[in-house]
């Protein structure tokens, strides 16, 4: 019987915790709408804001700094586009979600290991009015560790606000508001082993973004709309399965596999090698041979892994977040990502190295061919 396929993409979205699954379970027993005031909806509101405080609690913040959202796309669309009046900057390197919904906004530079460049922060800040700036606390392709204190710092000396968009960085970073400066975060579930569907943004005191949705009062006015009470409590739920000692272990097994597939395969590169990267993400560039080409030859080999900007789906293009870091558009086109997660095991990682250099050997050979 052939082996099921090994999931290495846990950027993309991290398999449902068990403990989630158990709490969505014991949650659609609930029935109501947590704005009715009748015992039903009640019952729902007291769970859906228990998982409301435990959110909080993972960025210590207020529950009552906590909007509810579909996901991390809507909940950094609420931070750019809420604070109309403000100039914007964002960094090359920031997810899609980011940079459509900012789209004049200062587009700060980053080293050629992908670290967003904090002189240009400087410059952009010291030249004109009070400011917005949304930077990631990590990378999703490369993994990449950015400096947000260090830019909260300048930021706040400028009377600016920073907007973090912690997705990649929950569970493998601290992401505490006050440790990033963060003046608003936004989170997702589904990367977390939580389910899809659910994220936040959480508010910095005294701060109110204009709504996107508008037409009914939930969320104090802050977004329109049933809450998606369920999504929520499964994204508590993930919250407290967190695991602190898992960012250590995977960023051994990921540099035992980098050096491992450096000794084997020379020309190949890893993105961002030379900065500080979280445990779960490698991004492994293959000159010659494109990505998807490799996640097509490794999914036959037995691995989900993705290649380029692997959540924006079906779509073929060079990542932006490599050629921001100067690579070329075919070094760009020729990276796959690794992202590790809960489920991962010493030989997962093991298996998937031994593959992949075996693919690479074949695949460059064809190329030189
Ligand atoms: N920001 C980052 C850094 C991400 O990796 C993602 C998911 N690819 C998003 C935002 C969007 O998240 P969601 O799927 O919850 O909308």
């Amino acid at each position: 019987m052939p082996r099921p396929s090994v999931y290495l993409d846990h950027c993309a979205s991290s398999p449902l915790k068990p403990a989630v699954r158990d709490a969505l379970a014991g949650a659609m027993e609930l029935c109501g709408n947590p704005s009715s005031v009748h015992g039903h909806g009640r019952a729902v509101r007291k769970a859906m804001e228990d998982a409301r405080a435990v959110i909080a609690g993972l960025a210590g913040a207020f529950p009552d700094r906590v909007v509810f959202t579909s996901g991390a796309t809507e909940a950094n669309a609420l931070a750019l586009t809420g604070f109309p009046g403000r100039r914007i900057a964002t960094s090359t390197i920031e997810h899609d979600s980011v940079l459509a919904n900012a789209p004049e906004a200062a587009r700060l530079p980053v080293t050629p290991d992908g670290v967003v460049r904090l002189d240009a922060l400087e410059d952009f800040l010291r030249n004109g009015g009070p400011a917005l700036v949304s930077l990631m606390q990590v990378n999703n392709e490369t993994g990449v560790v950015q400096p947000v204190t260090e830019a909260a710092g300048l930021i706040h000396a400028h009377g600016g606000l920073l907007h973090v968009d912690a997705v990649q960085g929950a569970g493998r970073l601290p992401v505490a508001m006050s440790e990033t400066g963060a003046d608003l975060m936004t989170l997702s579930a589904h990367k977390i082993g939580g389910p899809s569907g659910a994220g936040v943004l959480i508010l910095g005191e005294g701060l109110e973004p204009a709504p996107l949705l508008r037409g009914g009062g939930q969320e104090h006015r802050r977004r329109a709309g049933t809450e998606n009470a369920l999504g929520q409590i499964g994204f508590a739920a993930a919250v407290q399965a967190l695991d602190d000692d898992e960012n250590a272990r995977l960023a051994g097994w990921r540099e035992h596999m980098e050096a491992t597939v450096a000794e084997a395969v020379p020309e190949a590169r890893v993105a961002g090698a030379g900065a500080a990267r979280v445990g779960a993400i490698s991004c492994l560039i293959l000159p010659g041979v494109s990505g998807e080409t490799q996640v097509m030859a490794l999914d036959l080999g037995g691995f989900s892994v993705s290649s380029g900007p692997a959540c924006s789906s079906g779509r073929v293009r060079a990542s932006h977040v490599l050629t921001a870091m100067g690579e070329s558009e075919e070094m760009a086109g020729s990276a796959i990502r690794v992202s590790f997660g809960w489920t991962t095991t010493a030989e997962d990682v093991e298996r998937f190295t031994e593959t992949w250099i075996t693919m690479a050997r074949r695949l460059r050979g064809r190329a030189a061919a």
